[in-house]
Protein backbone atom coordinates (compact mmCIF):
# COMPACT_ATOMS: atom_id res chain seq x y z
CA UNK A 1 0.00 0.00 0.00
CA UNK A 2 1.35 3.56 -0.92
CA UNK A 3 1.79 6.20 1.66
CA UNK A 4 -0.71 8.54 -0.71
CA UNK A 5 -3.49 5.65 -0.21
CA UNK A 6 -3.06 5.39 3.48
CA UNK A 7 -3.48 8.79 3.77
CA UNK A 8 -7.17 8.50 1.91
CA UNK A 9 -8.51 5.75 3.77
CA UNK A 10 -7.35 8.05 7.17
CA UNK A 11 -9.59 10.85 5.94
CA UNK A 12 -12.54 8.82 4.95
CA UNK A 13 -12.76 7.62 8.53
CA UNK A 14 -12.41 11.16 9.81
CA UNK A 15 -15.10 12.32 7.69
CA UNK A 16 -17.06 9.27 8.92
CA UNK A 17 -16.43 9.97 12.45
CA UNK A 18 -17.43 13.69 12.08
CA UNK A 19 -20.94 12.69 10.93
CA UNK A 20 -21.73 10.47 13.72
CA UNK A 21 -20.79 13.22 16.26
CA UNK A 22 -23.02 15.99 14.66
CA UNK A 23 -25.42 13.40 14.81
CA UNK A 24 -25.04 13.48 18.26
CA UNK A 25 -25.08 16.70 18.80
CA UNK A 26 -28.26 17.47 17.44
CA UNK A 27 -30.61 18.67 20.49
CA UNK A 28 -33.49 16.56 21.36
CA UNK A 29 -37.14 18.00 21.81
CA UNK A 30 -37.68 19.55 25.33
CA UNK A 31 -39.85 17.23 27.38
CA UNK A 32 -43.11 18.73 27.26
CA UNK A 33 -44.53 18.95 30.55
CA UNK A 34 -48.50 18.29 30.96
CA UNK A 35 -50.39 21.26 31.23
CA UNK A 36 -52.17 22.02 34.73
CA UNK A 37 -54.57 24.09 35.91
CA UNK A 38 -51.60 25.28 38.98
CA UNK A 39 -54.82 27.38 40.75
CA UNK A 40 -57.05 25.03 42.97
CA UNK A 41 -60.40 27.06 43.84
CA UNK A 42 -61.62 25.60 47.28
CA UNK A 43 -64.83 26.54 49.29
CA UNK A 44 -65.40 27.01 52.67
CA UNK A 45 -68.82 27.94 52.50
CA UNK A 46 -70.01 24.26 53.74
CA UNK A 47 -66.81 24.16 56.62
CA UNK A 48 -68.48 25.65 59.39
CA UNK A 49 -65.97 25.93 62.15
CA UNK A 50 -63.66 24.83 59.85
CA UNK A 51 -63.51 27.73 57.69
CA UNK A 52 -60.94 29.64 59.15
CA UNK A 53 -58.46 26.72 59.61
CA UNK A 54 -59.00 25.79 55.70
CA UNK A 55 -57.72 29.42 55.53
CA UNK A 56 -54.52 28.88 57.31
CA UNK A 57 -54.08 25.68 55.58
CA UNK A 58 -54.55 27.54 51.89
CA UNK A 59 -51.81 30.21 52.73
CA UNK A 60 -49.44 27.37 54.35
CA UNK A 61 -49.35 25.45 50.88
CA UNK A 62 -49.37 28.78 49.35
CA UNK A 63 -46.33 30.23 50.86
CA UNK A 64 -44.84 26.32 50.88
CA UNK A 65 -44.77 26.26 47.13
CA UNK A 66 -44.14 27.82 44.05
CA UNK A 67 -46.47 26.37 41.13
CA UNK A 68 -49.55 26.31 42.93
CA UNK A 69 -52.19 29.04 44.27
CA UNK A 70 -55.34 27.82 46.31
CA UNK A 71 -57.57 30.61 46.16
CA UNK A 72 -61.50 31.01 47.22
CA UNK A 73 -62.46 31.65 43.60
CA UNK A 74 -64.58 28.67 42.78
CA UNK A 75 -64.74 24.95 44.39
CA UNK A 76 -62.56 22.40 42.51
CA UNK A 77 -62.19 21.82 46.74
CA UNK A 78 -64.98 21.83 48.94
CA UNK A 79 -64.37 21.71 52.68
CA UNK A 80 -66.66 19.82 54.85
CA UNK A 81 -67.27 18.71 58.06
CA UNK A 82 -69.00 15.85 60.74
CA UNK A 83 -68.92 14.47 63.86
CA UNK A 84 -67.44 10.86 63.87
CA UNK A 85 -66.72 8.63 60.92
CA UNK A 86 -63.03 9.77 60.30
CA UNK A 87 -61.58 12.77 58.37
CA UNK A 88 -60.35 12.11 54.55
CA UNK A 89 -59.97 13.45 51.66
CA UNK A 90 -61.59 12.76 48.44
CA UNK A 91 -59.28 13.32 45.25
CA UNK A 92 -60.95 12.74 41.72
CA UNK A 93 -58.18 14.38 39.60
CA UNK A 94 -54.85 16.30 40.96
CA UNK A 95 -56.19 19.83 43.00
CA UNK A 96 -59.56 18.02 42.74
CA UNK A 97 -62.17 16.64 45.51
CA UNK A 98 -63.32 17.39 48.64
CA UNK A 99 -62.01 17.28 52.38
CA UNK A 100 -64.29 15.71 55.31
CA UNK A 101 -62.80 16.63 58.73
CA UNK A 102 -64.08 14.63 61.91
CA UNK A 103 -65.06 16.94 64.97
CA UNK A 104 -64.26 14.06 67.42
CA UNK A 105 -60.54 13.57 65.61
CA UNK A 106 -60.16 17.59 65.45
CA UNK A 107 -60.98 17.65 69.31
CA UNK A 108 -57.75 15.25 69.61
CA UNK A 109 -55.13 16.27 67.16
CA UNK A 110 -54.53 19.92 66.42
CA UNK A 111 -57.25 20.70 63.90
CA UNK A 112 -54.69 22.88 61.36
CA UNK A 113 -52.89 19.85 61.21
CA UNK A 114 -55.27 17.45 60.22
CA UNK A 115 -56.86 19.93 57.23
CA UNK A 116 -53.28 20.91 55.69
CA UNK A 117 -52.72 17.00 55.64
CA UNK A 118 -56.34 16.36 53.86
CA UNK A 119 -55.42 19.25 51.47
CA UNK A 120 -51.85 17.42 51.08
CA UNK A 121 -53.89 14.37 49.52
CA UNK A 122 -56.31 16.50 47.25
CA UNK A 123 -52.39 18.02 46.25
CA UNK A 124 -51.72 14.69 45.12
CA UNK A 125 -49.53 13.30 48.37
CA UNK A 126 -49.91 10.12 49.59
CA UNK A 127 -49.61 8.93 53.35
CA UNK A 128 -46.33 8.33 54.91
CA UNK A 129 -47.69 6.90 58.46
CA UNK A 130 -43.97 6.84 59.81
CA UNK A 131 -44.24 8.91 62.88
CA UNK A 132 -42.11 11.44 62.37
CA UNK A 133 -43.47 15.06 63.10
CA UNK A 134 -41.97 16.94 60.65
CA UNK A 135 -43.71 15.38 57.72
CA UNK A 136 -47.09 16.04 57.51
CA UNK A 137 -48.51 13.36 55.57
CA UNK A 138 -47.60 10.92 58.85
CA UNK A 139 -50.87 12.01 60.19
CA UNK A 140 -52.18 10.63 63.28
CA UNK A 141 -48.72 8.21 63.33
CA UNK A 142 -46.91 11.26 65.23
CA UNK A 143 -49.64 11.11 67.82
CA UNK A 144 -51.71 13.94 69.23
CA UNK A 145 -48.53 15.70 70.40
CA UNK A 146 -47.82 16.61 67.44
CA UNK A 147 -49.18 19.62 66.30
CA UNK A 148 -47.12 20.39 63.07
CA UNK A 149 -49.49 22.10 59.96
CA UNK A 150 -46.19 22.43 57.73
CA UNK A 151 -44.97 20.25 55.03
CA UNK A 152 -41.25 18.91 55.07
CA UNK A 153 -39.50 20.52 52.11
CA UNK A 154 -39.44 16.98 50.33
CA UNK A 155 -43.40 17.02 50.50
CA UNK A 156 -43.54 20.47 49.18
CA UNK A 157 -41.51 20.08 46.73
CA UNK A 158 -43.63 16.55 45.33
CA UNK A 159 -46.68 19.18 44.98
CA UNK A 160 -44.63 21.32 43.12
CA UNK A 161 -43.65 18.89 40.73
CA UNK A 162 -46.72 17.91 40.31
CA UNK A 163 -48.42 21.17 39.72
CA UNK A 164 -45.62 21.73 37.33
CA UNK A 165 -46.63 18.69 35.28
CA UNK A 166 -44.49 16.14 36.71
CA UNK A 167 -46.13 14.14 39.43
CA UNK A 168 -49.28 11.50 38.56
CA UNK A 169 -51.95 11.87 41.13
CA UNK A 170 -55.18 10.02 39.88
CA UNK A 171 -58.56 9.73 41.51
CA UNK A 172 -58.06 7.91 45.09
CA UNK A 173 -59.68 7.92 48.36
CA UNK A 174 -57.95 8.45 51.38
CA UNK A 175 -59.87 7.20 54.80
CA UNK A 176 -57.44 8.55 57.21
CA UNK A 177 -55.95 7.23 60.42
CA UNK A 178 -56.17 9.53 63.35
CA UNK A 179 -56.50 6.83 65.91
CA UNK A 180 -58.13 7.84 68.79
CA UNK A 181 -56.80 7.88 72.38
CA UNK A 182 -57.61 5.15 74.44
CA UNK A 183 -60.61 5.45 77.16
CA UNK A 184 -59.39 5.28 80.73
CA UNK A 185 -61.04 3.64 83.34
ZN1 LIG B 1 -53.88 10.91 54.98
Amino acid sequence: MSPRRIGRRFATLVAGAATVLSLGLANPAPAAAEVVNATVCYNTSQAGPYAGIADQAASIWNNYTNNLTMSKCGSNLMIYYTTGGGSYAVRRSLGNGYVVIDTAQAQQYAPLRIMTHEIGHILGLPDNYNGQCQLLMSGGSAGTGCTNPYPASAEAAQVDRNFGGFGAAGAQVFRDSWPALATIG
